[in-house]
């Protein structure tokens, strides 16, 4: 009985070679977000895309939810070969997702090709919905950023563990009232050092903006992602200013609570 979070990728909108735009794995099957290629950036981290059971989008912007077809593709020709036809869950802004989770079938031809034929069970959220995952209780807030966005806490009810995801927003002080308490916070960084105004139309965060949402929600750990421009020396060491127990986690990196 653990929870486990593996980011299997770390970067921003055009991540560089070795990494995918941020999108992580909860408890081995649970993916978060799908990068530009997620199945296939799952590999080199040990895990598993086969074994998926639901994914969660963020927001429909391309670096987050382009990686979705070849999830679905993936999975399915993997699936087939154990004789097992269950279908994916995806949950996803309800403005968005069912018209991205189409589209994605349409990019796939399942019309065309009945090996790829697939048909997830697709589940709108509006932000304020909680959900249930297996033993994950789910929380959504909105975010701001220029389409709807999820902000995700996810309470292991074994483990008792609350993970807090923000997806990309600019700075939104209600967050940190949502993440209260969480053990560890997946936050962006998208603007570096750069402090984006309030009136901003970019909705992004800088390194500093997500650790001080991290420092007034008290959690435990903050891990910033989908960090844009600014070296690791630089941008660490500020954030670690505000919040300190802030890191830069690389992609394949696994946290444990047992
Ligand atoms: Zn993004
Ligand atoms: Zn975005």
């Amino acid at each position: 009985m653990a929870t486990t979070l593996t980011f299997i990728g770390t970067g921003s909108c055009t991540p560089p070679a070795g990494n995918d735009t941020a999108c992580f794995l909860l408890n081995g099957h649970v993916l978060i977000d799908c990068g530009w290629c997620a199945a296939l950036s799952m590999l080199p981290t040990g895990q598993d895309p086969t074994g998926l059971t639901d994914v969660l989008i963020t927001h429909c912007h391309h670096d987050h939810y382009m990686g979705l077809a070849s999830v679905l593709f993936y999975r399915r020709m993997q699936r087939a070969r154990l004789g097992d036809e269950s279908e994916l869950r995806i949950f996803g802004p309800a403005e968005d997702i069912e018209r991205v989770v189409e589209l994605a079938r349409a990019y796939l031809q399942v019309d065309r090709f009945s090996a790829v034929q697939t048909t997830p069970e697709v589940i709108p959220v509006t932000p304020g919905d909680n959900l249930r995952i297996g033993k994950l209780d789910v929380q959504t807030a909105p975010t701001r950023h220029p389409v709807q966005g999820l902000a995700y806490r996810f309470l292991d009810t074994d483990t008792g563990v609350a993970i807090g995801v923000s997806g990309d927003t600019a700075y939104l002080p209600e967050l940190a009232e949502f993440f209260h308490g969480a053990d560890l916070l997946v936050m962006e960084g998208s603007t570096g050092l750069k402090e984006p105004t309030p009136d901003s139309t970019a909705g992004h965060s800088s390194v500093r903006q997500s650790a001080r949402i991290a420092r007034d929600a008290g959690a435990a750990l903050l891990a910033l992602v989908h960090v844009g421009s600014g070296s690791r020396d630089e941008l660490l060491p500020a954030a670690r200013k505000v919040f300190p127990a802030t890191s830069m986690p690389e992609p394949g990196e696994t946290l444990t609570w047992e």
